[in-house]
């Protein structure tokens, strides 16, 4: 039987994975990436395994994160050791992944961008093509749809910090705000090899409330987040861009599948999207190398659908809550019930009641991966 042969645009998450696993299982595939694999990444760097497929991180690994601080208004310590959740490096453990991706056969190209005129030869030559190019998709500029992921993007903004976080230690700090408008973040880093101690400090606004809240007016927020978090350090990067969170109906454009954030995978609910961009990478090459059986998108819908169905019910209570309200789910999340009285037990009675199955998927997804 002739090897099928799969061209993969970027060597993120999702090229990687798709790279490495078609590899593996003999597809003759040809990654390329605009820039150096490793290189550009827009990230905190919170590698949350939710879907329980991945497991710890083979490469690149800084912590397991044990504990997360959760704020509204008081701060709350939510306990992660269940979760699987870890601080890592990307960089490294991209560089790694492309390691083992040449190493099973895929050839890697770096410094090769795909361009729209480029896009049409390459599915010509190949049969097939993996769209991991991330926001906005190569595909999408082709196909006419690169408003898609503006439309449906969280807009963030994020400062890389060199300084010393050692008050945080190994504890990831969310901060939320109430209406769904979003949340800002730090993520320690740790030392790397040199002893420089980095955090990731960024802020991201969710769809509906993000309108307007664009450019200047979030590095401004960022700021004030410095200011308010008293954190005075170097900052030795600036990056952004938007978070693509609402997955698109349709996946397959003629031979090409779309996939990571090109897919639109990142969670709606934090905009996280490393694990899902890399699961989507994966089951693209599956997909492939097992004879396209069913339809693409219905596949990455069957993977995906339960524990976007779930993050979607949250973002639509967290729409209604106000800061007090915001705040005691945030203390029912970390499983303090300390400012909860009977009277506000009382008061929302009734949407606790309505929410209360979500409520339990949300802590099955988020312990077990079972959403
Ligand atoms: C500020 C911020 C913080 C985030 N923090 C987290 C977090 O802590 N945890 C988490 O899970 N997720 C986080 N995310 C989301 C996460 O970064 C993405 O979901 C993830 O990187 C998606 O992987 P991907 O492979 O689909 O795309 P990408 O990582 O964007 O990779 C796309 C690759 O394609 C290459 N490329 C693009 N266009 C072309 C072209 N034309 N030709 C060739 N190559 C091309 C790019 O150079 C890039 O290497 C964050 C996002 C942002 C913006």
């Amino acid at each position: 039987m002739l090897q099928e042969r799969v061209c993969v645009i970027g060597g993120g998450p999702a090229g990687l994975a798709a790279a490495c696993e078609g590899a593996r299982l003999g597809l003759k595939v040809d990654l390329l990436e605009r820039n150096q694999i490793g290189t550009n990444i827009r990230c905190a760097e919170g590698f949350y395994d939710s879907l329980h497929l991945l497991g710890k991180p083979q490469a690149g690994l800084r912590f397991k994160v044990q504990e997360a601080v959760l704020k509204v208004q008081r701060e709350y310590k939510v306990d992660c050791r269940k979760i699987n959740l870890w601080m890592i490096d990307r960089s490294e453990w991209q560089r790694s992944l492309a390691e083992q991706a040449r190493e099973a056969g895929a050839r890697i190209l770096e410094n090769t961008r795909v361009t729209v005129d480029i896009l049409r030869d390459l599915q010509r030559e190949y049969d097939w093509i993996i769209d991991s190019s991330g926001v906005p998709s190569i595909t999408s500029l082709l196909y006419g749809f690169r408003d898609y992921y503006r439309r449906y993007g969280a807009v963030t903004a994020q400062y890389v910090v060199e300084g010393d976080f050692s008050k945080l230690g190994e504890r990831l700090k969310f901060v939320l705000f109430p209406h769904y408008a979003g949340y800002y973040w730090i993520f320690p880093k740790g030392r790397d090899a040199t002893g420089r101690e980095t955090a990731n400090v960024g802020i991201g606004y969710f769809p509906s409330n993000g309108k307007g809240k664009r450019g200047d007016i979030l590095w401004e927020e960022l700021n004030n987040v410095l200011e308010r978090e008293k954190i005075e350090g170097k900052i030795i990067r600036r990056l952004g861009g938007l978070a693509p969170v609402k997955l698109r109906e349709q996946l397959r454009y003629g031979n090409i599948l779309l996939v990571g954030d090109a897919a639109g995978c990142a969670s709606p609910l934090h905009g996280g999207g490393i694990d899902t961009a890399y699961v989507t990478g994966q089951l693209a090459a599956r997909w492939i190398a097992s004879g396209q059986a069913y339809d693409f998108s219905h596949e990455v819908w069957r993977l995906l659908r339960r524990k976007l169905k779930v993050e979607e019910r949250l973002c639509r209570l967290w729409e209604r809550l106000d800061a007090d309200t915001l705040d005691h789910f945030a203390g029912l999340i970390a499983r303090d019930y300390r400012s909860i009285g009977i009277r506000w037990f009382a008061t929302h009675f009734w949407m606790l009641l309505s929410n209360l199955g979500t409520g339990i998927r949300f802590r099955s997804g988020l312990l077990r991966g079972e959403w």
